[in-house]
């Protein structure tokens, strides 16, 4: 992992409670260490709570407007309010269900970005996208969209999360080998212009990430950590998964 500090993030999707807090913080805070960011992502109304039991917090997506008329979003300057550190953009049941594109998602990022939050910019392709040899080329547009609009400076305050969809909650995951090949480009892409932020910059793994397969997936050079779904809700799981990064 380089010099890079490894990265655990958890995310609940729509998921938890009030006790599920309660059990995952008191686990969370038993294997926190200075060596590891520990990161969770529960759904908005659960941020304060999480944040008060010593949790380091994110939202699972965000606005990419200014506060408004926008009935049911939730602004990037409350969320930070709230004890946010950062926030999912671009997470693929985001692109898939809600059919966010890499131009809106672009715009949450710079939104994010905008009140201090650290965007965790989620990228991956589809099986039928590995297939046909697309996986390079959707996840270069993916980040491009984020660099055309803001510039390749603005990566330094982020984190990308490669997350191949066909891997997402269906136990299927990618190799150690796949995953560190599709790292690997991402890192060499940015390092064509900026080899030193490119050499900083957290790059997570996620889908169908376990305690099984973790230690694996970590040791590659260009992963970074993981961005946990279901393994994420046990305690077990998750601080198993925390103490292989
Ligand atoms: P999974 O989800 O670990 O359940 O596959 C990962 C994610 O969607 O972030």
């Amino acid at each position: 992992m380089a010099m890079r500090k490894p990265m655990i993030a958890g995310n609940w999707k729509m998921n938890g409670s009030f006790e599920l807090v309660t059990e995952l913080s008191s686990a969370i805070n038993k294997v926190k260490s200075a060596k590891i960011d520990v990161v969770v992502f529960p759904p908005f109304p659960l941020i304060s709570l999480l944040q008060q039991q010593g949790i380091t917090v994110g939202s699972q997506t965000v606005s990419e407007h200014n506060p408004g008329a926008y009935t049911g979003e939730v602004d990037a300057q409350l969320i930070k309010q709230c004890g946010a550190h950062y926030t999912l953009v671009g997470h693929s049941e985001r692109r898939s269900i809600y059919g966010e594109s890499n131009q809106r998602v672009a715009d949450k990022f710079a939104r994010a970005q905008q009140v201090g939050l650290i965007p965790v910019l989620c990228v991956g392709e589809s099986e039928q996208q590995r297939v046909t040899g697309q996986t390079e080329s959707v996840v270069a547009a993916q980040i491009d969209a984020v660099i055309d609009k803001l510039g390749l400076a603005a990566l330094k305050d982020s984190v990308i999360a490669y997350e191949p969809v066909w891997a997402i909650g269906t136990g299927k995951t990618a190799s150690p080998e796949q995953a560190q090949a599709v790292h690997k480009f991402i890192r060499d892409k940015i390092a064509a212009s900026d080899s030193d932020l490119a050499q900083g910059l957290t790059i997570l793994y996620g889908g169908s990430v376990n305690e099984e397969n973790s230690e694996f997936l970590f040791a590659q050079p260009d992963i970074d950590g993981g961005l946990i779904g279901g393994a994420s809700l046990k305690a077990d799981s998750f601080t198993a998964i925390c103490e292989s990064a």
